[in-house]
């Protein structure tokens, strides 16, 4: 049984993002390979694909140097998560280049806000989409190497999968959706996989600062000072960390940890 990640492979989706970055950098650490799976991705030594046919420079390549820098083999693989067809040539990739996916870390996400008198459907779908059917479309896709590995899935959820916020209804309804998968999956993976999912609170990434910042009119800074017990920055470490206790703890399957500083 594994106690370590020593040799293992790990897949994260929206690896290029500031969260995924961190999972990916936290895996590596505790002794994995890591593939960096993004709609976003750079030309890179590691990617087939010339930067012209992606189209535009990604921060896939952070991912990269911060597996590498621990020693450990990174492979960046482009992929919409809402597309079967490219989710399923990612798994395909994945398994030529490793053999093998212990790791499943479900974290490309999107977030947008508007009340829902307001909301256009495109809008609602959007988000729904990358949330929630992506999670579903790479689970799918990656679940009979993960039962061969004994493996484990780490969904990024949210605190929006726990509690409502004006504005993000849909945002909100993805990430209760997500814990809703995280518990079924656990029940029809058992024994083989486990299921768990890490629910970060405010996390200063682009998500927050394009997104959320202008919307409330303050400073990451001055809202962590003004709603968190705890007063200080969440990482995307403290998500990666947390990642890796699931991926080496056997017994706690269909669980969700919220790191929001209380
Ligand atoms: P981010 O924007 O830095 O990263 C998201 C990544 O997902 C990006 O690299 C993006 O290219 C990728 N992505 C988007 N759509 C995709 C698609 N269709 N297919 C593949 N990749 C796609 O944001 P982040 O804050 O690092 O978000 C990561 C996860 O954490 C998301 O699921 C988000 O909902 C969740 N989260 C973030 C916060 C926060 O405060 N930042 C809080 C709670 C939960």
């Amino acid at each position: 049984e594994r106690t370590s990640l020593e040799g293992a492979v790990s897949v994260v989706t929206g690896g290029g993002g500031d969260i995924g970055g961190g999972i990916a950098a936290e895996l590596a650490a505790a002794g994995s390979d890591v593939v960096i799976a993004d709609v976003d991705v750079l030309d890179t030594e590691y990617n087939q694909r010339s930067s012209e046919e992606i189209g535009g420079a990604s921060r896939a390549q952070g991912a990269v140097e911060r597996v590498e820098d621990h020693g450990r083999r990174a492979h960046v693989v482009e992929c919409d998560v809402t597309k079967a067809d490219q989710v399923e040539a990612m798994v395909d990739d994945v398994v030529a280049e490793f053999g093998r996916i212990d790791v499943l870390a479900n974290n490309a996400g999107i977030i947008t806000v508007a009340p829902v008198e307001e909301m256009a459907e495109a809008e609602w779908d959007a988000v729904m989409d990358v949330n929630v059917k992506g999670m579903f479309l790479v689970a799918r896709a990656a679940i009979p190497h993960l039962r061969d590995a004994e493996g484990t899935i780490v969904n990024t959820a949210s605190i929006a999968g726990s509690i409502g916020a004006a504005g993000l209804a849909h945002y909100c309804a993805s990430k209760h959706a997500v814990l809703g998968l995280t518990k079924s999956l656990s029940l029809e993976l058992a024994p083989e996989v486990t299921v768990n999912a890490v629910c970060p609170g405010i996390v200063e990434t682009p998500m927050w600062e394009d997104v959320l910042t202008p919307e409330l009119g303050e400073s990451y800074a001055d809202t962590i000072d003004r709603v968190i017990p705890m007063g200080r920055d969440q990482t995307p470490e403290d998500m990666g960390r947390l990642a890796v206790f699931f991926a080496e703890n056997r017994n706690v399957t269909g669980q969700s940890v919220v790191v929001d500083g209380g």
